[in-house]
C-alpha cells in the first residue's frame, strides 16, 4: 500500500531524507500577516490540516524534535504561519489548522484571508502536505481546502495520519477511498503516504518525498 512512486522507492532517496531532516531545525518566525514573511528564497514547504489531525505531532516526528511545533488552535487566537529552517536547505511552514467546529466566523475569515494570501503570493513554495486523519477521512473543510490549493495551483501532498489508531483492513479501506477522492484534484500530487507519528509508520518515506525538492546535497 505503503510508497508506489518508483522515485522513492530506493535507498538514495530514503537517505536523502534522512540527512536533510537530521539537520538542525529552528524556529524564525510567526506570521499574521504576509509582511512577515521570511524574505528568503529558500523552498519552502507547508503543513495543512484540520485542528487536532496530529499536524505538530508530525512535524516534531519528522524533525526528530519532541516540542518545535505546538498546537495552537485554541479558537480565538490569533491565527499565525509558523516558519521553521531545516538545516539552511528549506523552509518549514506550519498552517493554522482549520476546521474547529466551534471557531468565530472571525477567525474562519482569518485563516482564509492569510492562507489565501500565502498561497497565491509564495513562489518558492514548493508543496503543501495535506494532512488527514486516518480515521475520519476527507471532510468537507479539507475539500475547501484542496480546492483552494487546486486554485492556487500548489501542488499538494497529502498525508494520512494516526494510522496506529485504526485496523489494517480499515485503513487499507481508507487509503483507497482518499486515493479514489484525490485523483479529482488537479494540484494533488498521485502518491498518498500513510504515518503515524506514533509509531514512526512512513517517516522515511514523507521525508524522502520532501527530501527530493529540496536543493542536491
Ligand atoms: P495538531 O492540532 O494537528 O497539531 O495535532 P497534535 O499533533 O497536537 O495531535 C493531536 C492529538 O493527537 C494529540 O493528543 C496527539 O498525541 C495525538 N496524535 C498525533 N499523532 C498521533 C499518532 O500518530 N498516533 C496517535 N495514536 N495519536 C496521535
Amino acid at each position: 500500500m505503503q510508497a508506489a512512486d518508483p522515485d522513492l522507492d530506493n535507498e538514495a532517496a530514503i537517505e536523502s531524507g534522512r540527512w536533510l531532516f537530521e539537520q538542525t531545525c529552528t524556529f524564525v518566525i510567526g506570521a499574521v500577516k504576509m509582511d512577515d514573511l521570511p524574505g528568503t528564497d529558500m523552498t519552502e514547504i507547508a503543513f495543512a490540516g484540520r485542528s487536532n489531525v496530529g499536524k505538530s505531532s508530525l512535524i516534531n516526528a519528522l524533525t526528530n524534535h519532541k516540542d518545535l511545533a505546538r498546537t495552537s488552535n485554541t479558537p480565538g487566537r490569533t491565527q499565525q504561519v509558523n516558519f521553521f529552517e531545516l538545516g539552511g536547505r528549506m523552509m518549514i511552514a506550519d498552517l493554522p489548522g482549520y476546521g474547529y467546529a466551534r471557531a468565530p466566523r472571525e477567525t474562519v475569515r482569518q485563516w482564509t484571508d492569510l492562507v489565501g494570501d500565502y498561497l497565491q503570493g509564495r513562489p518558492q513554495l514548493r508543496r503543501a502536505c495535506l494532512l488527514i486523519d486516518a480515521r475520519h477521512g476527507i471532510k468537507e473543510t479539507d475539500r475547501e481546502v484542496m480546492t483552494m490549493l487546486d486554485k492556487a495551483a500548489v501542488s499538494f501532498q497529502a498525508v494520512l495520519t494516526k494510522c496506529d489508531k485504526i485496523k489494517a483492513a480499515e485503513l487499507e479501506k481508507r487509503f483507497k477511498s482518499v486515493n479514489d477522492e484525490l485523483a479529482t484534484h488537479v494540484a494533488a500530487h498521485p502518491y498518498l503516504i500513510a504515518t503515524s507519528s506514533a509509531r514512526g509508520t512512513g517517516l522515511e518515506t514523507l521525508r524522502a518525498a520532501l527530501a527530493a525538492l529540496a536543493p542536491s546535497r
